[in-house]
């Protein structure tokens, strides 16, 4: 398909999504996920007005960053090590991984100032994926007081690799009403008011339980 019609294929069902739970569809952020595609099809996508591209790999995005004729919005969305972060933090926009204090630390020590960052949680509980724990979320942010450079907007998650609807929400809706929780606390560093939550597979019903960014490699840009 081509990317335009895989874009507006989106963009309807975005507003469809965002319809059916009375939502407004300018509260969502789409983030067109390059790291299967060519540096090309990339381009193609900025071209078509896609402001946000996500990679899972500093090489891969710094590749990509270095090529492209106008300047996305870059999101880092892979798991990150503590020493690639020098290399991204003057790139990225957003970060949607932060997992472990040690990245904490790092981010703070590197960045300028603040970086807006999603701490990523295991709300499926799958082996696999990476994470914190649900249960250790609150205390991982309480100990994020002292990285001032370490802004977090928000949480992210990625849901099991399921057709059935009810697992996906519930995996969705752990990770909004944790979110509802941190942000009722109104931490200064920490706002907590995104929810980074859907890819190709499940983006619609991401949406209905309250995403804000939502992470389309497949089906926008394609997979290969
Ligand atoms: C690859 C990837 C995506 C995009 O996945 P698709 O199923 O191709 O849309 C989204 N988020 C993360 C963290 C990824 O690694």
């Amino acid at each position: 398909m081509s990317l335009e019609s895989n874009l507006s294929t989106i963009l309807n069902n975005v507003r469809q999504s965002c319809e059916k739970v009375g939502r407004n569809h300018d509260e969502i952020t789409i983030i067109g996920v390059t790291k299967y595609v060519t540096i090309e099809r990339a381009q193609e996508a900025v071209d078509k007005g896609i402001k946000h591209l996500g990679e899972n790999r500093l090489e891969g995005l710094l590749e990509k960053q270095q090529s492209l004729s106008e300047d996305p919005v870059w999101h880092f969305i892979g798991s990150l090590q503590s020493r690639k972060v020098k290399d991204l933090i003057d790139i990225v926009y957003m970060i949607h991984s932060l997992d472990r204090l040690s990245l904490a630390k790092e981010i703070h020590k590197r960045a300028n100032q603040p970086i807006d960052c999603f701490v990523q949680v295991n709300t499926s509980g799958e082996e696999s994926k990476h994470g914190l724990h649900p249960d250790d979320v609150h205390s991982f942010i309480e100990k994020l007081a002292p990285y001032t450079n370490v802004r977090v907007v928000g949480l992210m998650t990625m849901a099991p690799h399921v057709e059935d609807e009810a697992t996906l929400r519930s995996t969705f809706s752990k990770l909004r009403m944790l979110k509802d929780e941190i942000m009722a606390k109104q931490l200064d560093y920490a706002p907590c008011s995104y929810l980074s939550m859907g890819m190709s597979n499940d983006y619609q019903i991401a949406i209905e339980e309250g995403a804000t960014h939502i992470r389309i490699g497949t089906k926008l840009v394609g997979s290969k």
